[in-house]
């Protein structure tokens, strides 16, 4: 059977997909709870990430692992970086770059040693599918025509941005060396390089839930709360639908 991991960053986001879980099944594994059932006539196993890149990748190797899933979805928020990464928008991934990795001079920065490359990308037919899925959810959702759908670059590190000039310094760094990002956030590039490790496809989503800015504290929370979780649930149930 052909198992999708559903990987959700936040408890919020997750709720609402097992509430809807077909013959849930909750199985401890690593100190975590995994949710196997039918999510809309699919087979899935519902996961939370856990915060940052450790706890992102021991999840992933146990989706695949123990669970053998056939491929990893990932939906989360993310601080925007890029110039008209709003508040509000939302960034499906293209691809994923470790922000907080330097092991130069022996390697060139922001490269992942022994691997020969700085970024992971995410598998692009899952990825196409998580882009219609998103699309259709904007629109379903009626949200403001100021709403924007991305398609990039997303970097990973473990720090919560929250910083003007934090934020700045980071897209510029990244920027000199060719990595143009669209958003930042704590996990995505883990599970990237887990899935590249065992070839399974990846597909990832983030809804920005702030600008990395000195208000990323306040703002955060508040839409995690109200807006977030929506955002997911629509996006998840369009995905599965489509597959
Ligand atoms: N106290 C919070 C901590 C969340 S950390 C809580 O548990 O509710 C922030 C999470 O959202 C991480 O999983 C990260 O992937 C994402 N994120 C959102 N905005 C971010 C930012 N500005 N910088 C880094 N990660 C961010």
């Amino acid at each position: 059977m052909t198992f999708t991991a559903i990987l959700s960053a936040l408890a919020e986001e997750q709720q609402g997909l097992l509430e809807l879980l077909q013959q849930p099944q909750k199985i401890n594994h690593a100190g975590r709870d995994f949710w196997q059932g039918s999510l809309y006539g699919q087979p899935v196993v519902l996961a939370l990430s856990r915060i940052g890149k450790v706890a992102a990748a021991t999840t992933a190797t146990a989706l695949i692992e123990r669970f053998k899933v056939s491929r990893i979805v990932f939906t989360g928020v993310a601080g925007g970086l890029g110039a008209g990464v709003r508040v509000g928008d939302v960034v499906v991934a293209t691809e994923f770059v470790q922000h907080d990795l330097d092991a130069s001079p022996i390697f060139p920065r922001y490269e992942v040693p022994l691997y020969g490359q700085s970024r992971f990308a995410c598998d692009a037919a899952l990825s196409a599918l998580l882009l219609a899925a998103g699309r259709a959810s904007l629109q379903g959702l009626a949200l403001s025509p100021t709403v924007t759908l991305h398609h990039g670059l997303i970097a990973s590190g473990d720090r919560f941005v929250s910083g003007a000039q934090e934020a700045q310094a980071l897209r510029e760094s990244l920027q000199d060396q060719g990595h143009a990002v669209l958003a930042v956030e704590m996990e995505g590039a883990a599970v990237a390089q887990v899935c590249f490790d065992y070839g399974l496809p990846f597909a990832a989503v983030r809804t920005i839930s702030d600008r990395a800015d000195d208000q990323a504290h306040v703002d955060f929370p508040v839409f995690v709360r109200d807006v977030a979780s929506l955002y997911a649930q629509a996006m998840v149930r369009q995905l599965l639908q489509s597959l």
